[in-house]
């Protein structure tokens, strides 16, 4: 089975008409998650990456793995309130509703290369506030890489000229 037969699609998820991809089953699997981290790896292995930031929640599952087969740092991008030093904050539209993006004000040093890892590249609305964050911190965004794209939705539009890695697509 390939990596794809380990996403679990569920229907009408958090509501009517979205198909929601379940990486869960994956991760579920040593194997098959081992085998993802070392996929995405494999894919931006050409990139000169200093620090792997990834958003909340499962922007860590992924990114922080691929940091440490990497052999580089990783960044926690979070909501609002949850991290405790200085920070700089962006906010952004969901489907529904708003939300705000935070990272540590002093978590890039001003010319690092930076990887931004998720679960997920639908609209592109995290990954393009991630990006915002970065570069005001003065990081070099070299590029993103997800686990799954939802290539209708075309985030990469979004993510003006940045580099997208993706192993699955939908
Ligand atoms: P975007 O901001 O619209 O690109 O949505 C991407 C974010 O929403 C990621 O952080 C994902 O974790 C989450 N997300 C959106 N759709 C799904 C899905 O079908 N499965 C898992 N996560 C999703």
């Amino acid at each position: 089975m390939d990596l794809k037969d380990y996403i679990r699609v569920i229907e009408d998820f958090p509501q009517p008409g979205i198909s929601f991809k379940d990486i869960t089953t994956l991760l579920n699997d040593g194997a098959k998650y081992r085998q993802a981290i070392d996929e995405l790896k494999e894919l931006v292995s050409e990139l000169k990456i200093d620090l792997i930031a990834g958003p909340e929640a499962r922007g860590f599952v992924i990114g922080a793995p691929l940091a440490y087969a990497l052999g580089v740092g990783f960044v926690p991008i979070r909501k609002s309130g949850k991290l405790p030093y200085d920070t700089i904050e962006i906010g952004y539209d969901l489907e529904y509703g708003k939300d705000t993006l935070a990272m540590h004000s002093d978590a890039i040093k001003p010319g690092q290369n930076v990887l931004i890892a998720d679960d997920l590249l639908a609209t592109g609305g995290t990954i393009s506030t991630s990006v915002e964050l970065v570069k005001k911190l003065g990081g070099n965004v070299i590029g993103t890489a997800f686990l799954i794209e939802l290539v209708d939705l075309n985030g990469r539009a979004k993510l003006d000229g940045i580099d997208v890695f993706t192993l699955l697509t939908y």
